[in-house]
Order: structure tokens, then C-alpha cells, then sequence
């Protein structure tokens, strides 16, 4: 009998129907990529099961023709009468149709370039449509286009066998995506008979915390979430908040909670290196140094990290502002306040031209001051690399900006007692643990502009505590934004030309995505040559990108900020934190290829200055629905915190952050966004359990758990 632990390669040794060596092997690979093992022979019988049917039908009763309605998604069973190939346009597009009947009534199912499917459709063939039913009133049936389909195999046993019991009709099913090239069909009769043969599944979780939280047990879950019973409300199951998918959603983030909980108690048992404090000299230089009034919401922030900075134990704070919310002169403040102190600092940013901007505003910053600001970044030329490295290991540098060139080998820091990380959501939390073990155990605070919901910030950010800026400075009027397509395309640099006219400048942004850079790169360079060749001839335009030398990207920078250039055609090197406040327009080509939050980053390069300013979303292709919908939101609101919401609801904390960058494990069944009432509720659990029951060998055991799981991060991520 195959356990939960048995390796998916030997799966064929345990006589399951329909799962042969090639099977078992497919099974095993497809599973390792997902579960992210190495090996595939390292995948189990667990990791299949945690496989999620992405849909459920209830096939107990499926509609009849005579039922569908226009405009409603349903399910029906048929049988095709007769299907063919039409060929469209000469031949360039295919389309594959068939007309089929339940015995009533008729209905046509169609899909373009498929043309294989007339080998899977034969006349005769039972099959089970799933899609979104039109009805066409010209012919007076029903028309699917491109609907989810299974054919069903008349003389297998396993449709109505009483011996089996029936899997794949009559009853609620589990629809699974392909797996490799594995249908739902062949999936579900893999786990139905996987889990009639497989042993009973150990409980993990400790029972006292079953029992508090009514969760099923978890061999009922991990069948149930595949076979959900008959007479259970299928519409949970396809919300995923059927109790079998609750219990699942719990462990994962038990788990997760459970190893925060000890990484942050870890942590608040350390002490730091450097001693902080905070007198009247200190303070009066600190105000000295402020070339305008803090907002409330950024002298709260501040509060909290001082308290952090003159208490004994290691600063690990997130600091969130929307972007243009004054989060530099915050960090700038922090970094005082550390050199004051006598300890070096050091700010680490993720791209060159952020770094050397960072530079140039600190030291206009720190102008009234003694203190020596350095700039390291990988393209220093080697003798001002060691030179600027010797700078800082004797301690003649007190604050130094760079970019990952702060974490290289070569670098030694002189006493460093605060490293500040701007944009965290660009760096990992390897980054975070390495630039730490560089200073004496030092303080560090993190910034970043993605702003995300308290309670997930906690999670994502695993141990970190978090400040929140949530006012901008006065005097912002917000950037009035609009979606256009491409028939505006004169209107627009119209408009632009308008703005130059009245003195301003403007920023157009083109997407690289990452396989075709080339492609995009000469596009952006293309558009660079047209528009100041045809469009703007009478302005001069600037190109910048992430494949120039730095010192021609500082070039073309510095033009800019001086208006020597109107416009700046870019890549998206300007996402974060580029600050010129003369420019009003942002043209964005291709917006749909962006996500929001990145939209909304870019978007902040505009409005800083006290005149209206404008951004301008190209949707270039045909758009779809859903690229609209998702557009809107950029011209309903401003509000970062919102945007990064709807954000991650439509693409996922993972797209959106980064799950490998995050240091967060990957879920199986749990969705931070969706599920973060089970999130807050498993947080107390684990918390509870850290506190109260550490004793318990229950929990004992679950520490051990974790702290053994690479997963979880605890091993070698501080
Ligand atoms: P971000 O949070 O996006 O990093 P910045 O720190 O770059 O924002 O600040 C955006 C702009 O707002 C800068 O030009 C900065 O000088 C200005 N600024 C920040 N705080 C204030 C304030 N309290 N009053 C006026 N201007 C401010
Ligand atoms: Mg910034």
C-alpha cells in the first residue's frame, strides 16, 4: 500500500489502475518542478496530493440543453454528430466545430487553430462541455467558443462501474489543470484510486489545536479537497472555503506563522553592536539639517525608529510610503542620527541611477554638515573602486550610497551601525541578511514604495516591524491620469508639445520584458530616433536605458534634471525614485504589459512639483476585458495602498513581490491575499503556541519541524 511518503517514481509498484512506469516517471517530474525539488525522484505521494482540483463540477446533475441559458456558464453532456475543419482567411486562421446533441436538443462547440481536436472528437463521442453558452439567434441553438471539454470513454469500466463506484460522472469531480501533458481525466483517475489504496495520512498538527480551531483532520482534508462528498455544497469548494480547503489553508500558514514566531524571537534575543542615544546636541543638529518641515505621518515614522535605533536590540523595520511620501529625508534623518553617534552607515539602492541621484540629493542635503557621503556602484572605474573601498574601511566615508557593490567581497565597513535598503521589493532577503553581517549586528531599515496590507507586510516581510507613512507633503496635487489607445496617438504628443511649450518637460516609457529586451531595447531606441526626428524635431529628446555606461546614463540624467533635454524616452530604469520636478507628463506605451503597482511607480515620477501634472496610459494591442478593468483602477485613484490591493489580488503576492525574492516559501493551497482571515487567525494560533505551550512536546516537535525545513528559512536566512 503506498503512504504519503512514497516516492511518485515507484508509484507503479502499488497496482493502481491507468499509473504504468511512464506514468509514475511523467507524474514525478511534473510534481518536482511544482513542489521545487531538485530531484525528481524526491517527489511524493504528499506533494501529488497537494495537486488542487482547480474547479469542482457537480456532475450528478449536469444541465440539459433544454436548460442552458444565454450568457451562463454551464456544463452539459453530449454526443457529437458531426464536426470539421473551416479555414478562414486563406487558410491562416483554422477553425474546428462540431454540432452535438443530448437526444433533445443541439448545441455547436467551436476553437479556433485546434484542428487536432477532429482526432479527438469522434463521431458518436461522449463529452462533457464546459464554457460560457451563446445562443445564436440566427441558427436558434446554443454556441460555445473554445469550451473546457472531456471525452468520455463509453467502454471503461470506470464511468458507471458499480465495482469502482463511478469517477468521472454522476457525481462531483475535480477538474485539475494539465499536468505536463497529463488531462484531467487521467488525474482524477490517478488520485481516486491513489487515495482508495493509500494508508491513512497522518495528522501533523498538534490535536488540542485541531480541536480549538474545528479544522477536519488531515487525512479527511487531502481526500475530501479531491472527492469533495455528495451531498457537500460544491459552490465552498470552488471558493476554496470548504472545510477540507480551511484545514490545508491553516497548516500552510501554521506553519509559516510558527517559523516568524521563531525567527522573531531569535532576533529580540540579540543585542546590537552599536550604542544609540539621543541628546540635546544631537537633536538640534538633526533639526538643522531639515530643508523643510517633516509631515506628521513622517516625524511618526521617525519616532518609531529612533525608539528602535537607542534600544539594545537590532532595528528590523519596513518603512512603507507611498511613492513621493518623503521617505529619503526619514532614512537621511536616521542615518544622522547614527553618524552622530559615531558609527558609519551605508544606503543600498537596486539600480545605478537611483544610487547616483540618492548621492546628489544626501550631499545637497548634508551640505551644512561635516559629514563625508561616498557613492559605490559596480561601474566605478577600478582605481576609484579601491580607493572609494579604502574610504570606507578607514572610516574617512561616514554615509555611503551604492548598490549591490556594497555587498561584493572587497567591501569593509568601518563600524557600521545602520544600513538603510530603499525599494525592498528589489532585493531579496539574502541581500537584507548579508549587508547585516557586514556591520556590528547593525541596525537596518528597510523602504519600500509597494505598499501592501499591514498584516501581509508582517507575513511577506516575515520579521520585520513596520512603520507607515501615510500622508504626502503638502502642496501635491494628484496626477490626473487617463487610458488611451493608439488612434490618440497625435492628440497626445499634441498635448505633450502644449506642456513643453509652457516650460515643462516629459517622460515616455517604454516595458522591457525580459526575453525580447533586445526587441523592446530597439524599440525604445526606434521611438527615441522618431519622435525627435518627426514628432519633436524643433526639442531635444534624451534616451535612457540600462544597458548604457553609467556615465553616459548620468549624462543624459543630469541633462534632463538641468532642462537641457524636454523629454526623457526610457525603459523602465526610471521606475524608482528618479526626481525631477519640473516634468508633468507621463506617456506610458504598452501599459497593459505592466503590472499596477509598477504603473503606479512610474506614474510617481510626475507631480512633484506644485503644477498639475498628467499620466498617460497607451493600451496598444487589442485590449482585452480584463487589461481595461485593470487600467481603470490607475484612473479612479492615486492611493498606492489600493492599487498594490487590487494588485495583488489580480496577479498574486508572488507576481507581485517576488515570492523567491521575499524569502517566503511557496503555497500549496493558501493565497495570502484571499485567505488572510485564516493568516491573522493562524498567526494567534502560532503565537499562542510560542508563548504559552512551548513546553509541550507537540510543539517541540513542530519547532524541531521547522527549523529542519530548508523551506522555512530559518536555517541560513536572518
Ligand atoms: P519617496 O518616498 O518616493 O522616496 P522622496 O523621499 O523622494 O519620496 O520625496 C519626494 C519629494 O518630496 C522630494 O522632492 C522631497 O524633497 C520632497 N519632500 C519630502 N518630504 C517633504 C516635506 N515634509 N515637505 C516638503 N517636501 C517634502
Ligand atoms: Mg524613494
Amino acid at each position: 500500500m503506498p503512504t504519503i511518503n512514497t516516492p511518485l517514481v515507484e508509484l507503479h509498484h502499488h497496482g493502481l489502475p491507468r499509473v504504468g512506469p511512464t506514468t509514475a516517471k511523467k507524474l514525478a517530474a511534473e510534481i518536482a518542478v511544482i513542489a521545487a525539488r531538485p530531484d525528481p525522484r524526491e517527489s511524493t505521494v504528499e506533494d501529488l496530493l497537494h495537486y488542487m482540483p482547480m474547479r469542482y463540477e457537480d456532475r450528478s446533475r449536469l444541465a440539459r440543453i433544454a436548460e442552458l441559458q444565454d450568457g451562463v456558464t454551464a456544463s452539459i453532456e453530449v454526443q457529437v454528430r458531426i464536426g470539421g475543419v473551416i479555414p478562414f482567411k486563406g487558410g491562416r486562421i483554422k477553425l474546428y466545430e462540431f454540432i452535438a446533441t443530448d437526444g433533445e436538443g443541439q448545441v455547436r462547440a467551436y476553437w479556433w487553430n485546434q484542428i487536432y481536436l477532429a482526432r479527438v472528437f469522434h463521431r458518436g463521442a461522449r463529452v462533457i462541455l464546459y464554457g460560457l453558452w451563446k445562443k445564436n439567434h440566427h441558427k436558434g441553438y446554443f454556441e460555445v467558443e473554445n469550451p473546457e471539454y472531456e471525452v468520455l470513454l463509453d467502454d471503461e469500466e470506470e464511468n458507471e462501474s458499480p465495482e469502482t463506484g463511478a469517477i468521472h460522472t454522476s457525481r462531483r469531480v475535480p477538474i485539475y489543470r494539465k499536468l505536463g501533458d497529463i488531462r484531467t481525466r487521467q488525474l482524477r483517475s490517478v488520485f481516486h484510486h491513489l487515495l482508495k489504496s493509500l494508508e491513512e495520512i497522518p495528522e501533523s498538527i498538534p490535536s488540542d489545536v485541531i480541536r480549538r480551531h474545528a479544522l477536519l483532520g488531515r487525512d479527511a482534508a487531502l481526500r475530501r479537497v479531491h472527492f469533495p462528498a455528495d451531498d457537500a455544497p460544491i459552490e465552498h469548494y470552488n471558493e476554496v472555503k470548504s472545510a477540507a480547503h480551511h484545514r490545508l489553508i491553516f497548516e500552510e500558514f501554521l506553519w509559516l506563522a510558527m517559523a516568524i514566531g521563531l525567527r522573531r524571537g531569535e532576533r529580540t534575543a540579540e543585542t546590537k553592536g552599536a550604542r544609540i542615544v539621543i541628546d540635546e546636541r544631537i537633536d538640534e543638529a538633526l533639526r538643522a539639517m531639515l530643508p523643510f518641515e517633516l509631515t506628521g505621518a513622517q516625524r511618526r515614522a521617525l519616532g518609531e525608529i529612533f525608539a528602535d535605533m537607542t534600544s539594545d536590540r537590532p532595528m528590523n523595520r519596513l518603512l512603507q510610503g507611498d511613492v513621493g511620501s518623503g521617505k529619503t529625508i526619514v532614512a537621511v534623518q536616521a542615518m544622522a542620527l547614527a553618524i552622530e553617534n559615531g558609527y558609519q552607515t551605508a544606503l543600498m539602492v537596486p539600480t545605478e541611477i537611483l544610487a547616483e541621484q540618492h548621492h546628489r540629493n544626501i550631499r545637497r542635503i548634508l551640505a551644512g554638515t561635516a559629514y563625508n557621503a561616498g557613492l559605490l556602484t559596480g561601474s566605478l572605474r577600478a582605481k576609484e573602486k579601491r580607493e572609494t573601498h579604502e574610504r570606507i574601511a578607514s572610516g574617512e566615508l561616514n554615509l555611503i550610497v551604492g548598490t549591490h557593490a556594497l555587498i561584493q567581497e572587497a567591501v569593509e565597513f568601518d563600524r557600521l551601525g545602520l544600513a538603510v535598503i530603499d525599494e525592498q521589493h528589489r532585493f531579496g532577503v539574502l541581500q537584507r541578511a548579508e549587508i547585516r553581517r557586514r556591520g556590528l549586528n547593525p541596525d537596518v531599515l528597510v523602504m519600500t514604495a509597494t505598499p501592501i496590507p499591514r498584516s501581509l507586510a508582517m507575513t511577506v516581510y516575515g520579521d520585520l516591524d513596520v512603520s507607515v507613512i501615510d500622508e504626502l507633503p503638502p502642496g501635491r496635487t494628484p496626477v490626473s491620469t487617463h487610458v488611451r489607445g493608439d488612434d490618440r496617438r497625435e492628440k497626445i504628443y499634441e498635448f505633450i508639445r502644449e506642456q513643453i511649450r509652457a516650460g515643462r518637460q516629459a517622460y515616455v516609457v517604454y516595458p522591457i520584458i525580459e526575453e525580447s529586451e533586445k526587441l523592446d531595447l530597439r524599440n525604445a531606441t526606434e521611438m527615441y530616433e522618431h519622435l525627435q526626428r518627426d514628432v519633436f524635431p524643433e526639442y531635444r529628446l534624451g534616451l535612457l536605458h540600462g544597458r548604457m555606461k553609467p556615465a553616459e546614463k548620468e549624462e543624459v540624467m543630469s541633462a534632463f534634471v538641468r532642462n537641457e533635454l524636454q523629454t526623457l524616452v526610457a525603459t523602465t530604469v526610471i521606475e524608482v525614485g528618479v526626481d525631477v520636478p519640473n516634468a508633468t507628463v507621463m506617456l506610458i506605451e504598452h501599459a497593459e504589459r505592466f503590472g499596477l503597482s509598477q504603473l503606479h511607480q512610474l506614474r510617481g515620477r510626475v507631480g512633484r512639483g506644485a503644477a498639475e501634472s498628467y499620466c498617460i496610459l497607451l493600451a496598444q494591442y487589442e485590449q482585452t476585458k480584463d487589461a481595461r478593468e485593470r487600467l481603470k483602477i490607475m484612473e479612479e485613484t492615486t492611493d498606492g495602498f489600493r492599487i498594490a490591493e487590487r494588485d495583488l489580488e489580480l496577479r498574486g503576492p508572488g507576481e507581485v513581490m517576488g515570492t523567491r525574492q521575499s524569502g517566503l516559501p511557496a503555497f500549496r493551497v493558501a493565497n495570502l491575499v484571499r485567505d488572510q482571515r485564516v493568516l491573522e487567525t493562524a498567526r494567534r494560533e502560532a503565537d499562542y503556541l510560542l508563548a504559552k505551550r512551548r513546553d509541550d512536546p507537540d510543539t517541540a516537535a513542530m519547532i524541531e519541524r521547522v527549523s529542519r525545513e530548508p523551506r522555512f528559512g530559518l536555517a541560513d536566512v536572518g
